[in-house]
């Protein structure tokens, strides 16, 4: 697998493109992964200010 993390949503994706914000900034230089089930009820959903569910690179650079 050659997951991406998205530098400015930190989505994590298989594309070039981020599916959340449309953005092409994608790293594979990634560590961590938070999984958001519920948005609306996560507070780390919150403190990362996410608001899609899905998998989540903690830190990308
Ligand atoms: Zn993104």
């Amino acid at each position: 697998m050659t997951d991406k993390a998205c530098r400015e949503c930190h989505l994590i994706s298989d594309g070039s493109i981020c599916p959340a914000c449309n953005a092409s900034n994608m790293s594979d230089d990634f560590s961590g992964i938070v999984v958001i089930i519920d948005p609306k009820g996560s507070a780390i959903a919150r403190a990362m200010k996410v608001k899609e569910k899905g998998h989540y690179a903690l830190r990308v650079r």
